[in-house]
């Protein structure tokens, strides 16, 4: 991922409005709606994983690495998701390129633009909507 220290645009992932934020920033809380928001890019390894969380969200990306666990009802990155370890979830909404590694597991409803699946990615049955950009953020700049 390339680093921009500049300013960028997020989306608020509640209330779907449009500000800038500083490009260091890794939480905030949204002007329209005052609810707190994640703008970082969240990585989840054996140490810390996501699991049993009901939601994971935010406006960076989320990397799951090779080992790493994520389970909940919701998984949403407006940067995208990289999935090398195991995602299970009820819904998944990546606003970028969905990657499954070689060795990862997916299970969930999957929005995104478009999926890498290298050989050896496993996917559980799952309804796929690609591509797809419920949110509109595509026309987000590329951060
Ligand atoms: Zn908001």
């Amino acid at each position: 991922m390339a680093k921009n220290k500049g300013p960028r645009t997020v989306q608020c992932y509640h209330c779907r409005h449009r500000f800038e934020v500083g490009g260091r920033a890794q939480s905030t809380s949204c002007p329209g709606c005052n609810k707190p928001l994640i703008v970082e890019d969240l990585v989840f390894d054996t140490k810390r994983s996501g699991i049993g969380r009901i939601k994971v969200q935010t406006c960076g990306t989320i990397t799951v690495k090779k080992g790493g666990r994520v389970t909940a009802e919701l998984v949403e990155a407006h940067g995208g998701v990289v999935c090398l370890g195991t995602i299970e979830a009820k819904k998944v909404i990546s606003g970028r390129t969905l990657v499954l590694g070689k060795a990862s597991l997916f299970y969930g409803a999957l929005q995104a633009p478009a999926v890498d699946m290298a050989a050896g990615a496993r996917v559980k049955p799952s309804l796929f909507e690609v591509p797809s950009d419920p949110l509109g953020l595509g026309d987000l700049e590329e951060n």
